[in-house]
Formats: C-alpha cells, sequence, structure tokens
C-alpha cells in the first residue's frame, strides 16, 4: 500500500483524545486505529506485534545481520487534539500547489490565503493534502504514523538491507498530555528511540522546556461592602496586585527562541477567595528556578504586607529538558542528522517551545529526541500535509534503521 493511502486511511478512523476523561485509553475510539495498525503491522509480515489494554501498540523485528548493534526505536501517536473535531475528516489532494489561496470549502467559504499562512510559501510545487474546513485533518500525528508504517514496509520487502533490531510504538492520548503515561520502557526494549512528530522533515530536536506550574490561592475577607471599611479584603484586587509583582516581560506574549516565560492560564474567584494558575517555561533549569523564587518572593511580599496566610502558593514541576542527557550520547542526534542529509536535506536543530513525549520518555532511561513529519498548522481546520516531505520522511527513517547497523 502507497504511503498516501496509508495515510488517508488513517486520517478517517476518528481518534480524538479528551481531556476530561480518566480512561486509559482517554477515548476507545482509539483503539479503532490501534487495531487496524496491528492488522496493518502483520499484513507487512511483523509478527511480533501486541497491543496493551491501555492502547498502545508495540511492535518488535529483529535484526537481520550477525553483528550486535543497538535496538533502534520510532515512535508516533495515534490520538488527535481535542481542540478541533476529528470526525468524519475528508482528506483532498491538490496535486502541484500553485502557490494562490487553496479553497477548502467553497459552501462555507472557507479559504487558505498564503497571505495568512506564510508556511505555504515553502510548499509551492508540492503536492499538498488538506481538510474540507470543518475538521483537522489529523497528519500530527497520523503523519507520523504512516510515515514509520511505509519505512517498515520497505524494510520488510528488502531482506537484503542491513539493519539492526527495530522496536515501534503507536501510543494514545498524546495530546491530553498521557502519552507516557502507561509506556513500558523496559518492555519497548530499545537503546535509543525517535518520536516521529511534528515539525520539518529536515529537523531533529532535542532541546525542550523544563515546566512547572504553579497555583495561586488568595483568601480575602467578604463582607458587605456598605459596611466594609477597614474589615473588607477583596482577593480579586490581591489576586492583581500579586500578578503585577511578577516580572512585566516573563511573559509568552513577548517571548521567543530560548527566552522563558510565566503563563497566566486561569483565574477565578470573587471577593473571599481567587484562584490563579500559571505555567512557568524555561529552557534553562536555573532560569526557571529564579521565576520560581519570583512567585515565592511575591509569596512573602503579600503575607507581610496583608498578614500570613493571604497567599497560599503551590509549585510543582512537569517536565524537564532532554537535552542534558541527550548531550552524553549525541551519536543519535549525529545519526539523524546524517539520515536528513542523505535525502538531500540540512539537518537543523531548534529548541522546542513546549515539551515531547521523546522528553518524558528520556527520564524514563530511553533516549528520544523529535523528528518533522511534513504537517503542519495541526489542531485545527487548517491543518495540511506535504505529501512529498512525508515521502522523504519515510526515506529518512528507513536510512535511520539500516544506521545501526554500519557502525
Ligand atoms: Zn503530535
Amino acid at each position: 500500500m502507497d504511503l498516501i493511502e496509508r495515510f488517508i486511511r488513517y486520517v478517517k478512523v476518528d481518534t480524538q483524545s479528551s481531556p476530561t476523561s480518566t480512561t486509559a485509553p482517554s477515548t476507545m475510539k482509539q483503539l479503532d486505529l490501534a487495531r487496524l495498525l496491528v492488522s496493518d503491522l502483520k499484513d507487512l509480515g511483523v509478527e511480533d506485534v501486541v497491543l496493551t489494554e491501555q492502547g498502545i501498540v508495540y511492535a518488535f523485528i529483529e535484526g537481520n545481520t550477525d553483528q550486535s548493534c543497538p535496538r533502534v526505536g520510532l515512535i508516533a501517536h495515534m490520538d488527535t487534539s481535542p481542540d478541533m473535531s476529528g470526525t468524519n475528516v475528508k482528506p483532498r489532494l491538490i496535486s502541484h500547489y500553485d502557490g494562490g489561496t487553496i479553497v477548502l470549502n467553497s459552501d462555507l467559504n472557507i479559504t487558505m490565503d498564503p497571505k495568512d499562512f506564510p508556511s505555504l510559501a515553502g510548499v509551492v510545487g508540492h503536492d499538498l493534502i488538506v481538510t474540507d474546513g470543518t475538521t483537522l485533518l489529523g497528519a500530527d500525528d497520523k503523519a507520523g504514523v504512516a510515515e514509520i508504517m511505509d519505512a517498515i514496509s520497505e524494510i520488510m520487502r528488502h531482506p537484503e538491507w542491513k539493519h539492526g533490531p527495530i522496536s515501534i510504538a503507536f501510543t494514545p492520548d498524546e495530546e491530553v498530555g498521557r502519552g507516557t503515561e502507561n509506556f513500558d520502557v523496559n518492555f519497548f526494549k530499545a537503546d535509543y528511540a525517535y518520536t516521529v512528530d511534528g515539525g520539518e522533515v529536515n529537523s531533529v530536536d532535542y532541546e525542550n522546556f523544563n515546566a512547572a506550574s504553579a497555583k495561586v490561592c488568595v483568601h480575602g475577607l467578604s463582607i458587605h461592602p456598605g459596611s466594609a471599611k477597614h474589615k473588607m479584603k477583596n482577593s480579586l484586587l490581591l489576586a492583581m496586585e500579586f500578578q503585577q509583582l511578577l516580572p512585566v516581560f516573563d511573559n509568552p506574549a513577548v517571548t521567543e527562541g530560548y527566552e522563558g516565560f510565566n503563563h497566566l492560564t486561569t483565574m477565578s474567584g470573587d471577593c473571599e477567595k481567587t484562584e490563579m494558575n500559571y505555567i512557568i517555561r524555561n529552557h534553562d533549569r536555573e532560569q526557571l528556578n529564579k521565576q520560581k523564587a519570583d512567585f515565592e518572593n511575591a509569596r512573602d511580599f503579600m503575607n507581610r504586607k496583608y498578614c500570613a496566610g493571604t497567599i497560599d502558593l503551590t509549585i510543582e514541576d512537569a517536565y524537564k529538558n532532554m537535552r542534558s542527557y541527550i548531550e552524553d550520547r549525541m551519536t543519535i542526534v549525529e545519526q539523524a542528522k546524517e539520515a536528513i542529509a542523505q535525502c538531500g536535506l540540512t539537518p537543523v536543530s531548534t529548541a522546542i517551545r513546549g515539551g515531547t513525549d521523546g522528553a518524558s520518555l528520556t527520564y524514563m532511561g530511553l533516549p528520544c529526541p523529535n523528528l518533522g513529519t511534513g504537517g503542519r498548522q495541526c489542531h485545527g481546520k487548517f491543518e495540511y500535509a506535504s505529501v512529498q516531505e512525508m515521502r522523504q520522511m519515510s526515506q529518512i527513517l528507513q536510512y535511520l534503521m539500516q544506521k545501526a547497523a554500519e557502525d
């Protein structure tokens, strides 16, 4: 089966995950794609395939060379974002994109103008797969899934290509932050792995944010405003004062690259009590600690000014930057760069302004940089994928699987 045929088949399966569900997987419909992948893998001749109760597909392929070489892993996620419907996806192929405005849906007057979407300038002349404007496409991350499947299909069709042992995993619930919750690193057996999940096909990314969250609880005192003099403490006003004590420019709206931020995600309350939730991000661990200290200093100042117990602050660490771990094993990154260069592309590494499942896996003992997919503008109706780039990615993965046997 051709890569694109495969991709279109997978995006038509609704696999939207749910942030409010507590089951694993978060939505049972993700198992529809999991089962399809199990059967497709078996059709390719991969015998050792496991679907766990929590919806993870693991597959294992043994090496075909006598030399002992490391086991390489490839990972992609099956779910799509809760931000936009993934029901009844109707992918459409645009051959040889001419650089103009793309009409996604003439009835609903939904168009994609290169003026609003500058990434389109980079894919003029490519064949593109787009949506009908009513759903997301699901290239995030079914492009990754289809590319891995296509690469496996080529490896299986060419027993003369020498490769080491390979582990494959397709995971649920990445989009709701639970992609590695039930991932069994020991069972997976790989010495190192790559997530194939978004970004340019020439990218190999191994830096991400260090992440923490802060919950700020402001305790006020509510009393009838007519008789409030010297008694009322309005927690809403105190909350605003707390925010003003934080550095003005540590804000996502004015940061990029390696600049960290504090982002106020929710704020709710009344005179008696207000709660604020922040996420705190920085690539640099020490800088992140300084940002945390800013929160503690603001709390201490407010508690001295208004009385102890006015501000309760809870700071929790979330995920960490994988860079320091990967740096000890840069051959993993170098091999990916070589495979990308073998495809005639110039490899690049950029610092991800977010987290990845690979970062969590790295801290679970499986070093795991991220590779691109050729999908763009994910999580919405303007998502699209370049056919040429998807084919390049499959090729890169085929080279990568053979790299381990070269050294
Ligand atoms: Zn993704």
